[in-house]
């Protein structure tokens, strides 16, 4: 899965300086996650670290990315080498 940012975002800024992927940037009004290099986490933490210091817990999985680990790890590698 890739994690998806709800509008509710206030953009405080916690969660793009922690992600491993650097998948998480200010968009046209809030942070936005870019799927293709978002692994939720996998092959960095055992939980994504984004969701763990939102203040807000406006980060949720996005049903429309929904991915096994296989592929997530699989991401990893493609990003990582
Ligand atoms: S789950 Fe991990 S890889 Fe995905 S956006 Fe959050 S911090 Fe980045
Ligand atoms: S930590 Fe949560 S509220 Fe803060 S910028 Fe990230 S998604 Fe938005």
């Amino acid at each position: 899965m890739a994690l998806k940012i709800l509008d509710s975002c206030i953009n405080c800024d916690m969660c793009d300086p922690e992600c491993p992927n650097e998948a998480i940037s200010m968009g046209q009004k809030i942070y936005e996650i870019e799927p293709d290099k978002c692994t939720e986490c996998v092959g960095h933490y055992d939980n994504p670290t984004c969701v763990s210091v939102c203040p807000i817990n406006c980060i949720i999985v996005d049903p429309d990315n929904i991915e096994t680990v296989d592929q997530l790890a699989e991401k990893f590698v493609k990003l990582h080498g």
